[in-house]
Formats: C-alpha cells, sequence, structure tokens
C-alpha cells in the first residue's frame, strides 16, 4: 500500500478488511513461559494482565437458530435446550476460577460485551444466573456499558427484563440490509417488518439501542445502498454502524452464489465513494460519526459544527480493542480471545470440548500465545488514532513506539490524512475516510506483514471472488490501448 498524489484518492489500494485484533502476528508461548505456568493454563493469569490501564469484559455465546452467510464469528447452530443449560454452567466456572486470579479481577471494569453466536439465545433465568456471576465476582463500580447482541428472532420481553435487571444498558442487534434479494443471500429472516417491530421493543428497554448494518456488498447499487441507508436511519436508534462487507471473511458460499448471478463485486474504488455518500446521508439526517463507522444522533450544534468525529458517544468497549497499551479484553467462553499486553490467549472453540472440559475437570484447552510487548506502545498511534479520530499524547511512550510507525506517522500528516496539536493527533476529514487504510498503514511492519498474509491467504481460497482493491487512476490510457489495439486486428 502506498500514498499517492491524487487528492481524495490518497492510496493506490482500498485494504478490504477494516477490524481485526492487534496483535495479528504472535507467536505460541515459549518453552519457559509453558514451564512457568505448568499443565493448569490458567496460571497463564499470574502473568498476563499485570498492568492494566483499561478493562473490558468478553462473553461468548456461541450458538445461533440459523448461520448467515456474511457471518465471520465462532459460531454453530443448536437448538439443543440441554447444551445451553450445561454451556450456561461451564461459562460460570470459568468465570469462578479465573477471577480467583488477581490479575484478572482486582482492577475495575469499564465495559461489558456479550457477542456471539446469539446471547440472546439463553433462557431468562440462564441470562440472569451469567448475570449474578459477573456482579459477584468483578469489580463493576467502574462500568460505563454493558452491552447485549440481541437476535431478531430471539428479542422478547422476559429476556430484555432479565438483560434490564442485571445490567445491561446497551442493546445492539445485527439489521445488515433491507434488500430482500441480500437478506435472502445472507440467509437472514425476510420478513422485514419484524426488524421495526423488535427494535421498537428494544427502545422500550433501553435508552442506547444500536443496529449493524453493511454496505459494498457485490452489485449493491447506489440506489439500494439508499434505500437501506433510509429505512435503517427511520428506525431512530441512537446509534447506527455501518461497515463495509469484509469479503475476505464471508462464507465461499456466499461468494458462489453472488459469481453465479453475475453480481460484481464492489470494487475499493468504489466502496470509498459509497463512503462519502453516507457521510452525508447520515449528517443530513441528524446523524454524526464518532469514529470510522459508528454514527450516533446528535442535536443540530454538532451537526452545524461538523467536526471530524464527535465525542458526545464513545463505544468503550473498542477503547479496549482500538485503545492504547494496558487497555485489555479478558474473554470467556468457546472461542474467545483473552488479548493483554504480551500476551492472546485463546479458549478452544469447539464448544463440547469447552464444556467438558470445565465441568469434569476445571479445564479449558487454550491456545497460549505471547508477542513481543513493546509493540503495544504502538497501538495508539497504530490503532486509537485511525479508529477514534485522535490519539492523546500523554497516553503513549514515544521512546517506545515503533520508528517506521512514527516515519509514516510523519508521512500521512504532510499528506493532510492527520492533524497535530500540542496534547493530540486527530484525523482530518480525509484521514477519517480512509481509516481502515490507516489502521494498516500505522501498524508496526510486523504487523502489516502478517496481515498481507492473512488477505492473502482468505482472498486466494477456492470459489472466493474478491473486489479489485486497486484504485486504478489510469482508466482512459488502457482505453487508448485497447482501441489501439482493435485497430490492428482489423488491418490483419
Ligand atoms: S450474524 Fe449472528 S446470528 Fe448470524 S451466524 Fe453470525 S453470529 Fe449467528
Amino acid at each position: 500500500m502506498k500514498l499517492i498524489d491524487d487528492g481524495f484518492m490518497t492510496f493506490d489500494y482500498r485494504l478490504p478488511i477494516y477490524n481485526w485484533f492487534f496483535p495479528i502476528n504472535y507467536n505460541e508461548i515459549s518453552e519457559s513461559t509453558r514451564e512457568k505456568i505448568g499443565v493448569n493454563n490458567f496460571n497463564i493469569f499470574n502473568y498476563a494482565g499485570s498492568d492494566p490501564k483499561f478493562r473490558a469484559l468478553y462473553f461468548h455465546i456461541p450458538f445461533c437458530e440459523a448461520i448467515c452467510t456474511f457471518c465471520p464469528f465462532s459460531r454453530e447452530i443448536t437448538t439443543d435446550s440441554q447444551m445451553y443449560e450445561d454451556y450456561t454452567n461451564a461459562l460460570i466456572r470459568e468465570i469462578e476460577i479465573k477471577s480467583q486470579y488477581s490479575n484478572v479481577s482486582s482492577y475495575p471494569i469499564s465495559s461489558i460485551f456479550f457477542g456471539g453466536g446469539t446471547p440472546s439465545i439463553l433462557k431468562p433465568e440462564q441470562i440472569k444466573r451469567i448475570g449474578e456471576a459477573i456482579h459477584k465476582h468483578f469489580d463493576l463500580s467502574q462500568i460505563k456499558e454493558f452491552n447485549y447482541e440481541c437476535h431478531l428472532t430471539t428479542v422478547t420481553e422476559d429476556r430484555l427484563k432479565v438483560l434490564k435487571e442485571i445490567g445491561v444498558t446497551h442493546a445492539r442487534m445485527g439489521v445488515q440490509t433491507f434488500h430482500p434479494e441480500y437478506r435472502k443471500f445472507f440467509n437472514l429472516v425476510e420478513d422485514t417488518n419484524i426488524i421495526y417491530e423488535k427494535v421498537g421493543l428494544l427502545k422500550e428497554y433501553f435508552d442506547y439501542v444500536s443496529v449493524d448494518m453493511l454496505y459494498g456488498m457485490h452489485g449493491q447499487t447506489i440506489d439500494d445502498f439508499i434505500r437501506d441507508l433510509h429505512h435503517v436511519v427511520s428506525l431512530g436508534t441512537p446509534t447506527i454502524d455501518v461497515y463495509p462487507i469484509n469479503n475476505v471473511v464471508t462464507q465461499v458460499k456466499l461468494s458462489k452464489e453472488l459469481r453465479e448471478k453475475n453480481m460484481e463485486a464492489t470494487t475499493g474504488f468504489s466502496k470509498s465513494q459509497f463512503n462519502v455518500l453516507l457521510r452525508n446521508y447520515m449528517k443530513e439526517n441528524g446523524y454524526h460519526p464518532h469514529n470510522g463507522h459508528g454514527y450516533v444522533k446528535v442535536g443540530k450544534d454538532i451537526l452545524k459544527e461538523n467536526p471530524v468525529v464527535n465525542d458526545t458517544y464513545r463505544f468503550q468497549y473498542h477503547e479496549a480493542h482500538y485503545g492504547y497499551k494496558g487497555h485489555e479484553i479478558i474473554g470467556f467462553g468457546s472461542g474467545a480471545y483473552s488479548v493483554m499486553d504480551g500476551y492472546i490467549i485463546g479458549n478452544t472453540n469447539v464448544t463440547k470440548k469447552y464444556v467438558k472440559g470445565l465441568l469434569e475437570d476445571d479445564h479449558i484447552d487454550m491456545k497460549l500465545n505471547e508477542f513481543d510487548e513493546s509493540i503495544c506502545e504502538s497501538k495508539g498511534i497504530s490503532f486509537h488514532l485511525p479508529y477514534h479520530g485522535e490519539a492523546e499524547k500523554a497516553k503513549i511512550n514515544f521512546d517506545k513506539v515503533r520508528p517506521e510507525v512514527l516515519t509514516r506517522l510523519q508521512e500521512v500528516i504532510d499528506k493532510g490524512l492527520v492533524e497535530e496539536d500540542e496534547t493530540h493527533y486527530r484525523l482530518t476529514e480525509l484521514g477519517w475516510n480512509w481509516y481502515g487504510n490507516l489502521l494498516y498503514y500505522l501498524s508496526p511492519n510486523s504487523e502489516q506483514e502478517a496481515l498481507d498474509n492473512y488477505i492473502d491467504r482468505g482472498s486466494k481460497q477456492k470459489n472466493r471472488f474478491m473486489e479489485d482493491s486497486n484504485i486504478n487512476l489510469n482508466y482512459e490510457l488502457q482505453q487508448e490501448e485497447e482501441e489501439e489495439e482493435e485497430e490492428e486486428l482489423e488491418l490483419v
């Protein structure tokens, strides 16, 4: 990826992905660390998480009633009620065991996120017991938000009452699109009236309700996109997240079906233009960005002032995910990851193994990984700045930021993508348009290499039908060459 000289089209390539864990480059723990930990994997928490600055908890509920074809998450179809019960008990056991480690439980929690899968698939009584265990074993005195993902078909009043009781403040729901054909492709409930009904119910219970939308699907026209925006804005939720589809991780089946219908992949070039349209459309409807893809309803004063991003709302969970050194997530559940300075710890994603291990032996198969802690100091520049639109200098030890990150930071300042004042770096509106690219461009070399490999591996999968991510500004030249070729052929 290179910076180019063309005003708005600042890069020669638009990254086809827009979120990932930092770091993506890590190694299995060394033998000496393994020896210190012994056979009990949980002992890694004697070392991980010793200097936290911000803490979030993540709880993974892997069950779904049906599999959506765009979805990259760790999940499985299960309607077995005994499995839900066993999983609930295993999750509570994991909470009890992990919280015995002071590195896990002594620091106050700022954010909680229940994701999946479908967290709202559990019975109210099961949700209640997990909530009680969290309250019992963690310090929630500083909690700023408690998020719970709800799926359309499982939003019921008895569940919402319990969510309220356990302290949930933010209900989140994936809508993705209102377009009947794409809903079919994505394997989503086809009757869109249910979206209005369930979002209405969520709004009765929670001040914060957020919905997710996708754009840039193969074959999507600007007309389709505007229709989707029209419908999602009419839901009137306080926040709306609108993401470009990540074709590296969607199901190959989806790719194949779209190809069979001759639906062209939306290019990186076009996705950039969709994003410009999106910002304008949302602004005219009273929403303003609070990060690269999240919009919040704001007052007229903010709309008039039109900052690049506004700070009336901040998604706290992403303060951990896209934060600074010491901003950490501790994960619970099958397939859940804990991301802490120097360590990435993944629970087995084989749900039966996860449940059996905990219920029979107080054990979880974990992937225990380490990484060079020095790259954590780069996270404020590499991740917080592009994602949240600003980075506070006082939170970064610049002596420890990777030199190549600082060199590239200066390049994007010179290009007008980032501005600097005494206390902060901030994205310009041009920089905001390219936030996904900046996540990559401002990352350490080792991260860039790992991302290149990840994108390369995903895009070369059999039957995957990806967009052209190159920003091609040489259309006229190519046309001339084609015309010349045709003339020569006629002569022959
Ligand atoms: S989007 Fe949600 S409901 Fe659909 S497969 Fe993924 S986790 Fe399950």
